[in-house]
């Protein structure tokens, strides 16, 4: 967009842009990867088990009630830590950034 603003560069006092810095954390990001890991693993164990006792409970077995909560709620565990690994590491922020210098801070 290029959406330039009268506000001044604090450095140069060129002109600010408005634009989105990415900011990647790669601690955070590997840590991410582990949560994805972890999460791939524990849906798939998880989902598994509860298909299986699913089936346990449609054949008229009602004794496995509470394995098939906690299983749900393995599968569901697994999702968030799928979803949140992904995410973790990542940032965008918006910022005021200079055309002529670089000098950025962030916009509110
Ligand atoms: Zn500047």
């Amino acid at each position: 967009m290029g959406e330039t603003t009268d506000v001044a560069c604090r450095q140069c006092g060129g002109a600010m842009e408005a634009t989105v810095r990415h900011q990647n954390n790669l601690l955070l990001q590997t840590l991410g990867v582990i949560f994805v890991l972890t999460g791939l693993l524990v849906l798939g164990s998880a989902g598994l088990a509860l298909i299986g006792g699913l089936a346990a409970f449609a054949g008229g077995d009602r004794s496995g009630v509470a394995v098939l909560a906690a299983e749900a709620m393995g599968t569901a565990i697994g999702a968030a830590l799928l979803v949140g690994g992904a995410r973790l590491g990542h940032k965008k922020s918006r910022v005021w950034q200079c055309a002529a210098c670089g000098y950025f801070y962030e916009r509110l």
